[in-house]
């Protein structure tokens, strides 16, 4: 099933993210979130594409994200986006093999993004930006293209306009609908969807979410990145530090909320960086209401 084609129904799609586990000992963790996050119905999962594990082998990183889709699709029944990007499908030949694959597995939905660059690698690539690589995709097969977008402006871009800007060019190119960064203040989100708007982006933008639960995730996750962290919710990290039960709690409250209140504005879903866990989602979906999970669809 097609993503865009979910949305275009007017279906409010919520979704997980995965990655390919780093190391053999990761993956009884990564099944068993799997599992259990598969219960919750999600309309689909989407998998990472990587270079940072495996700096010199990008065929194998490819291999890993076409792995684990083509799991959750077969073993698992579950509708997979793949997260192809030009950093590591660095020319035609690699993509049309790619995309081979991709159409071998069954799979319709394909995440084109450019990719985290390696500032010390500076390398050749066909794609230079994502918008390079959406047409590409698309004219290599009949698949679902989704781009991603950035609530509080990609962190290269000199402005949050000019990055609307290249948004609406990755979803002329083709895009049928964006899933952004996360973000832990909705107001960012709201003022960016009035900023597409006002540049003429109609396709859905499907909030990214990720419960923060410790002072580590914000600190290594988030500080760089451009991404703010409102006072309130440091302020609540900080309190609970001490206690990592309260702590878990606090970080879950402030995401339920947040899921709430962009649910009660009209957006089109909700996609979840899991992170290969599962507590926090699953307690999200718990916390979203009396009727839980079913609210959401
Ligand atoms: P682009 O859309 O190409 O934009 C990159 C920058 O260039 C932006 O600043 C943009 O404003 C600017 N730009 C775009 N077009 C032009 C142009 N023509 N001329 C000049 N400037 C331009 N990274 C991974 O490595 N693997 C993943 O699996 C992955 N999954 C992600 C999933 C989601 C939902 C999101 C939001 C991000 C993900 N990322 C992933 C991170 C992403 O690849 C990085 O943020 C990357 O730096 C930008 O990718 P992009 O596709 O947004 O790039």
């Amino acid at each position: 099933m097609k993503i865009g084609s979910l949305l275009a129904s007017g279906r409010r799609t919520f979704s997980f993210e995965f990655y390919p586990p780093k190391k053999e000992e990761d993956i009884p963790a990564l099944k068993s979130a799997i599992a259990e996050l598969r219960g919750l119905g999600p309309d689909f999962v989407s998998i990472t594409l990587s270079q940072k594990y495996l700096p010199d082998w990008n065929f194998a990183s490819i291999s890993n994200t076409l792995a684990l889709s083509g799991v959750l699709k077969h073993e698992f029944s579950l509708e997979v986006m793949a997260h192809l990007t030009t950093s590591i499908i660095r020319d035609r030949r690699t993509l049309a093999e790619t995309l081979k694959l991709v159409k071998i597995l069954g799979l319709e939905n394909v995440l084109a993004l450019r990719g985290d660059l390696d500032p010390e690698r500076v390398e050749e690539r066909a794609f230079a930006y994502a918008s390079d690589l959406v047409p590409a995709v698309k004219s290599g097969g009949d698949f679902c293209v989704g781009v991603a977008a950035y609530p509080e402006k990609h962190p290269e871009a000199p402005s949050l306009a000019e990055d609307v800007r290249r948004l609406k060019q990755k979803l002329d190119a083709g895009g049928e609908f964006a899933i952004t960064q996360v973000f832990f203040d909705n107001s960012a989100f709201f003022r960016f969807r009035d900023a597409a708007a006002a540049a003429g982006i109609g396709a859905p933008v499907i909030p990214g979410l990720m419960p923060l639960t410790s002072l580590r995730q914000r600190d290594n996750f988030v500080s760089g990145q451009g991404i703010a962290v409102p006072p309130a919710l440091s302020a609540g990290l900080e309190k609970y530090a001490g206690d990592k039960e309260a702590l878990f709690s606090f970080g879950l409250d402030y995401a339920s909320a947040q899921a709430e209140e962009l649910l009660a504005a009209g957006a089109p879903g909700l996609h979840f960086y899991t992170f290969n866990r599962s507590r926090a989602t699953r307690e999200v979906f718990r916390r979203v209401g009396p009727s839980g999970v079913r609210r959401l669809v």
